[in-house]
């Protein structure tokens, strides 16, 4: 068996992303289902219509399966699409698990993932991310999790999307995708927004101002917003304005709590460590 060599590898946020995209023109190596050998492999299409732009990123779980020694579940689930052809009509544009993360598709392509048809929205406009996930709640798989939510914010990010563009497989045909995530989906949604605060405020000429390791009492704006979101996503009340950007004495409490919950200084202020506890929990 050989394991893929990716074609590039690039690095986004602290995400190692290893290209393989599936080239433009490849075609069915052997017959499989509704398809002939030599068949188009995938669309071959741009998305929305033929421009190319991307409206939505949409979250997929799919299974952790067994590892070869010497690889991980995203290559596995990489190689199996292409050049071995056995995920029948599944074309997606990353795969990413606790370790590793693939692109499959180019960002302008269709692909094949919302079961909504070839022309259905989720396909034609939408941006798919399979994370891979046992749904054990293990350290594993917290982090597969979690790391498909940094993969959603950059992309959402880069396409200058909002988190209102942020899709489950389930808002376009109704099938319970991810199943892992969808019973905890607000707190994924607010994992997603803390990961767009921190990548945007990052950005140059932007107009957050506050660097997100000195979050404290006083301060204001989205990155409070996102805390606040993760806080009350986590059980934690901000008080009665809920998630209102304003780092009041409420949102102060809520912090000293988990803090405290969590083993944490107690302090009050949110720094990489309280942030990063929030993000993985
Ligand atoms: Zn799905």
């Amino acid at each position: 068996m050989s394991f893929l060599t990716p074609d590039n590898i690039r690095i986004e946020h602290g995400l190692e992303i290893k290209e393989k995209i599936i080239p433009w023109g490849a075609r069915w190596p052997k017959a499989s289902g509704k398809y002939r050998n030599g068949d188009l492999f995938k669309a071959d299409r741009l998305l929305s219509g033929g421009t190319g732009k991307v409206e939505y990123v949409t979250v997929h779980n799919t299974e952790d399966i067994p590892e070869a020694r010497g690889t991980n579940d995203a290559e596995q689930y990489t190689r199996a699409t292409w050049p071995n052809a056995n995920m029948a009509d599944v074309r997606v544009h990353y795969y990413i698990d606790e370790t590793d993360c693939w692109q499959n598709l180019r960002e302008d392509e269709v692909g094949w993932h919302a079961g909504d048809g070839n022309y259905g929205p989720g396909n034609d406009t939408s941006l798919a991310i399979e994370i891979i996930m046992d749904g054990s709640g293990s350290a594993a798989d917290r982090a597969a999790e979690d790391r498909g939510a940094l993969l959603a914010a950059i992309l959402l990010d880069r396409h200058g999307l909002g988190l209102d563009r942020l899709k489950a497989h389930k808002d376009w045909n109704g099938k319970f995708c991810p199943f892992y995530i969808l019973p905890h989906w607000a707190k994924f949604v607010a994992k997603v927004e803390a990961h767009l605060a921190v990548i945007r405020s990052r950005e140059e000429g932007s107009t957050y101002m506050l660097e997100l390791s000195m979050l404290a009492q006083d301060d204001r704006g989205d990155q409070v917003k996102a805390l606040q979101h993760l806080l009350i996503a986590n059980g934690y009340s901000c008080g009665g304005s809920g998630a209102d950007g304003i780092f009041g004495p409420a949102t102060e409490n809520a912090v000293i709590c988990f803090q405290e919950d969590c083993g944490l200084l107690p302090d009050g202020i949110v720094g990489p460590d309280t942030m990063g506890s929030l993000l993985g929990c």
